[in-house]
């Protein structure tokens, strides 16, 4: 609500145009990215650098109010992957040549599953986007 033009700007360009979670660049999707709560708004989170990553659409409508969810592998509910202060390469990987996101760790994969990082739809614009060279 009170972020400025100019620190909305800011996370896009360190954010190199790109979900901070799917990686999807804004500029094959022609959609700007929005700026998503890491934690969010409705706990009580804040409007500072800190707090805010670039998102796609998608992502930010899968994350919600997310701040954990269950580790598919050990069942355990774990903390969602925080751009901010993690390193997306030491939670996430590119498979299948590019199409989809493996999860690394416990983050990783409770990431993927709740963001629904390899959704159909956009499983089938990454291949579309590899083949002409856009991605990852
Ligand atoms: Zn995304």
């Amino acid at each position: 609500m009170t972020i400025s033009e100019q620190l909305r700007r800011q996370v896009i360009i360190e954010a190199d145009y790109r979900c901070e979670y799917c990686k999807t660049s804004s500029r094959v999707t022609g959609q700007p990215p929005v700026i998503e709560h890491i934690f969010p708004r409705t706990l009580g989170g804040t409007d500072e650098r800190e707090n805010l990553a670039a998102s796609c659409y998608r992502c930010n409508e899968f994350k919600g109010a997310k701040t954990h969810a269950t580790d598919p592998e050990t069942g355990q509910l774990v903390a969602l992957f925080n751009p901010q202060s993690q390193i997306w390469t030491e939670h996430f990987a590119w498979v299948n040549g590019g199409t989809h996101v493996a999860g690394l760790t416990p983050t990783g994969r409770a990431t993927v599953m709740a963001l629904r990082l390899n959704n159909e739809n956009i499983v089938e614009s990454r291949a579309i986007w590899m083949e002409a060279g856009w991605h990852p």
